[in-house]
């Protein structure tokens, strides 16, 4: 039910595993999707790209018809932010990486349409789902949006809501889990275009970055407190632009229109207001949505069905990860299914998957809940987005590109190593709201953070592309992962508190990653100081080339400020 993004690519999916299945996708829309103006959720990160194009077969598609995405860009709040070059800056210097994309949705679901028809499937279009019988085969009707309104039936023996927000089985079956993080988004898609390069002739702050028009085709943030902004390139021409902020700081009401929208940018973003202003006889269309995070109970059911995309569960769209959670529940979901189409006993495996899906989204929201406040601050929102991406490469996207996450072996082996990564993730992200809380700033210095050049925290993200990892190299890399973890931990927990003069720890103590925290009252119980852990010249060891390039210039602009 649903032939968006994560109906089409199941469907694709299903059809690749198992030829033989009949797979029916069910839209409501009528006829082909228009270009630029479609949906949200145009910027991918590795594992989601790597899924549209490899596991999905669009390859050619993306590379002849959407654009390479030249990373994650963030700019943090100067002043009242009427000057790009004055902004703290973080993101690539060069192109090259493992790859990534901007995809015009229309243009691609168009495209996906076509390919799952190629192999197989059967998409009914017009065809809105009107009721679900769950059963022995399930049944579906269909009421269809031609003249006439025809009323039909589809029996199958899996079902799978695709449906998005219209949350078809969620709803009927109860399933929505509300959750503590509410943020707001609103967007629009500008025909004109944006290049934040066009923002400034500052010849110094250009040549930061070689090659003209690669910044432009990151995605770019803009970021203050409670908010960030992203702006994307489309292939067909236009930029979409997005606004999301935590209602606490940012009232839904004070842009949930395009012309309050205009004002709140030239209140909070100055340049890229001008910059809407004169283009705004090109826009294409403004949407937005309130409160829209949200998970479920269950994604896959021993009763045959099943929930992907947003139509099971959604955290936030910072860092783009849609696709990805769209990529590996797709996958978890295939994997069942074409075992029990098989015939195998997969009563186990409905289990462990299902909770693989759900502990994913868990995951992200543990990111994005309580962090609104931060988004500001330039110092720890730069350690964070280091650490983020570091356990997102280190773990789940290495998994997932060496098709490690349904190999139940591989992960029972790992596991302990993977739970040393995953415990410490969770407790890092309580203690960059710590840092923020003992250390609240706007800003930071400025400058240019090239993410590309860090070279240990880079290096995770090359691996992704790499394909001739022995089964032993990539255990081997789960305990490296982790111990790389611990190495930055400690360094960012070092880095932190170097900015709280009234907390001294001594460099050569041995801290135990697992028990960071920036509460000294709690440093005994929850166990900071022990023999196990690393002092800060064992961590730098470990992860040799991030503090100094990452840390330093805030570390000199706070001296100097003193
Ligand atoms: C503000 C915002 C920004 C985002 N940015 C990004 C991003 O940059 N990168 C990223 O990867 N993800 C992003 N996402 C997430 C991304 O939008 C989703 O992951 C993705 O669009 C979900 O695809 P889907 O197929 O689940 O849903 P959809 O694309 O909404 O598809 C659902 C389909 O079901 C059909 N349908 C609904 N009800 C019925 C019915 N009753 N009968 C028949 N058909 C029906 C609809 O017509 C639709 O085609 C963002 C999300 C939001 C809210």
């Amino acid at each position: 039910m649903g032939g968006g993004l994560a109906g089409l690519t199941l469907a694709i999916q299903l059809k690749e595993a198992r030829p033989e299945t009949t797979v029916r996708v069910i839209e409501k829309r009528v006829g082909a999707a228009p270009d630029a103006a479609f949906k949200v959720g145009e910027s991918t990160t590795e594992s989601g790209a790597y899924y549209l194009s490899d596991v999905v077969g669009m390859k050619d598609h993306i590379h002849q018809h959407q654009l390479r995405k030249a990373g994650l860009r963030i700019f943090f709040p100067s002043g009242d932010n009427a000057d790009i070059t004055s902004r703290n800056e973080m993101g690539t210097r060069r192109g090259g990486h493992t790859p990534t994309f901007q995809i015009d949705r229309g243009r691609f679901e168009n495209a996906l349409a076509e390919r799952a028809r190629a192999l197989g499937a059967e998409i009914l279009s017009a065809a809105v789902v009107d009721g679900v019988e769950i059963g022995d085969p399930h049944v579906v009707s269909i009421v269809s949006r031609d003249p006439g309104g025809e009323r039909s039936t589809v029996a199958a023996r899996w079902l799978v809501d695709a449906g998005g927000r219209s949350a078809i089985l969620r709803s009927k079956l109860g399933l929505t889990q509300e959750v503590e993080h509410t943020i707001d988004a609103a967007w629009f898609r500008l025909g004109g275009g944006i290049d934040v390069e066009d923002w400034s002739d500052d010849e110094e702050w250009l040549g930061r970055v070689p090659e003209r028009g690669h910044r432009r085709l990151a995605t770019n943030h803009l970021m203050d407190e409670g908010y960030w902004i992203w702006i994307i390139p489309l292939a067909t021409g236009p930029s979409s632009v997005g606004i999301v902020a935590d209602p606490r700081i940012h009232p839904f009401d004070t842009y949930n229109t395009f012309e309050k929208a205009l004002e709140w940018l030239r209140a909070h973003e100055p340049q890229l207001a001008a910059d809407v202003e004169a283009k705004r006889d090109t826009l294409q269309d403004f949407l937005s949505i309130e409160n829209f995070s949200y998970t479920t109970e269950r994604v896959i059911s021993p009763e045959r069905w099943a929930l992907t995309g947003e139509a099971a569960g959604f955290a936030d769209p910072l860092y783009s990860v849609g696709s990805d959670v769209i990529a590996f529940a797709n996958t978890l979901i295939t994997h069942v299914v074409q075992g029990d189409l098989d015939g195998e006993d997969v009563s186990g495996r409905i289990e462990g998957h299902n909770r693989q899906v759900l502990v994913t989204i868990d995951n992200l929201l543990k990111l994005y809940t309580g962090l609104y406040p931060v988004l500001g601050n330039a110092q720890v929102m730069t350690a964070k987005i280091l650490w983020d991406n570091a356990y997102f490469w280190s773990y789940p996207a290495l998994w997932f590109f060496n098709g490690k996450l349904t190999d139940r072996e591989f992960r029972e082996a790992t596991a302990e190593d993977f739970t040393r990564g995953l415990e410490l993730h969770w407790r890092m992200q309580r203690f960059f709201r710590e840092w923020h809380e003992r250390a609240p700033r706007r800003g930071g210095a400025p400058g240019f953070l090239p993410v590309d050049e860090l070279g240990s925290f880079w290096q995770r993200h090359l691996d992704l592309q790499r394909d001739d990892f022995s089964e032993q190299e990539l255990r081997e890399r789960q305990r490296l992962n982790a111990d790389y973890l611990e190495g930055l931990g400690v360094l960012m927990f070092h880095e932190a508190l170097g900015d709280l003069p009234d907390l001294t720890v001594d460099e050569d103590a041995r801290i135990n990653p697992r028990g960071i925290t920036l509460r000294s009252e709690a440093w005994e119980e929850e166990g900071l100081f022990d023999e196990s852990g690393l002092t800060l010249a064992e961590a730098r060891e470990r992860v040799p080339d991030v503090a100094p390039m990452a840390f330093e210039p805030f570390r000199s602009a706070a001296e100097h400020t003193q």
